[in-house]
């Protein structure tokens, strides 16, 4: 059976990958910064017959707990870096406090990479390793210059930055780590916390995309950006 570790998987997008990825029967890592989040979130699963899911204990942004999450399973093939923040809005970039930047960047950006390479031992070991960093429309650059870029922009300068950069992580380490298979996706605009909930899809239906990145094989894509109906421009 496969491994997969989901982080701030206890509501939203997150919790929903878990579910589906349970419900296709990998043993999941459920990731969560609060024990009680997380033993809620396994309760509520597990009433739903799914008993192949595990709680672990993960904040991306503390390295720390970062390396007592990794030393504490035995095995992963799969690594789903799910958790972020969107901050304090708006995020008009003139005038950003410069603080709540870095706190943003801390958990979308660096939290990814010290995850991530906290977790590599373990990956390095399985058949096929799999990583799927979830990104945003807003981590385009493309869409972030196009007309039709989202309404409510002003609110996400920063945190679409945050998403560029994560974006060139994916494209960095899936040039590094040839027999992984790397890639950004974005669930799409969901209704979740991180917008008040304002998000036009449900929060099963953006963990599809996420799920099709998670779950592929040998002859599957690495160093791209997807989302739903297909490949995104960066
Ligand atoms: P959400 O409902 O706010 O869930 C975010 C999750 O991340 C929560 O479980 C949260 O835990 C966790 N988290 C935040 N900081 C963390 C940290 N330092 N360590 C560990 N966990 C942490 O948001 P969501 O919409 O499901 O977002 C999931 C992913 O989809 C994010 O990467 C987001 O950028 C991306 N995305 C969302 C949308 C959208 O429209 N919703 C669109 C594009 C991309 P707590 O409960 O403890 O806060």
């Amino acid at each position: 059976m496969k491994h997969v570790l989901i982080t701030g998987a206890n509501k939203g997008i997150g919790f929903e990958v878990a579910k589906q990825m349970a419900q296709l029967g990998y043993h999941v890592y459920l990731g969560c910064r609060d024990e009680q989040n997380g033993a809620a979130a396994i309760n509520q699963l597990k009433s739903e017959g799914l008993s192949n899911i595990e709680f672990l204990k993960i904040d991306v942004s503390d390295l720390h707990s970062v390396q007592q999450a990794a030393a504490s399973i035995p095995s992963l093939d799969i690594l789903i870096n799910n958790a972020a923040i969107s901050g304090k809005q708006p995020q008009n970039i003139s005038a950003c406090d410069i603080e709540e930047v870095k706190r943003i960047f801390n958990t979308n950006y660096f939290g990814v990479i010290q995850t991530t390479q906290a977790f590599l031992p373990l990956l390095k070991k399985a058949a096929l390793p799999v990583i799927v960093n979830v990104s945003s429309e807003l981590g385009s650059l493309t869409m972030q210059t196009s007309k039709d870029r989202y309404s409510n922009w002003d609110n996400y300068h920063v945190y679409g930055a945050t998403k560029i950069a994560l974006n060139t992580f994916t494209i960095s380490l899936s040039q590094e780590l040839r027999n992984f298979k790397i890639n950004s996706v974005t669930p799409g605009y969901t209704a979740t916390d991180l917008n008040n909930f304002a998000g036009l899809k449900t929060a099963a239906q953006g963990a599809e995309p996420i799920v099709q990145l998670a779950t592929i094989g040998e002859d599957g894509p690495t160093g791209q950006f997807f989302r739903q109906e297909g490949e995104l421009p960066w």
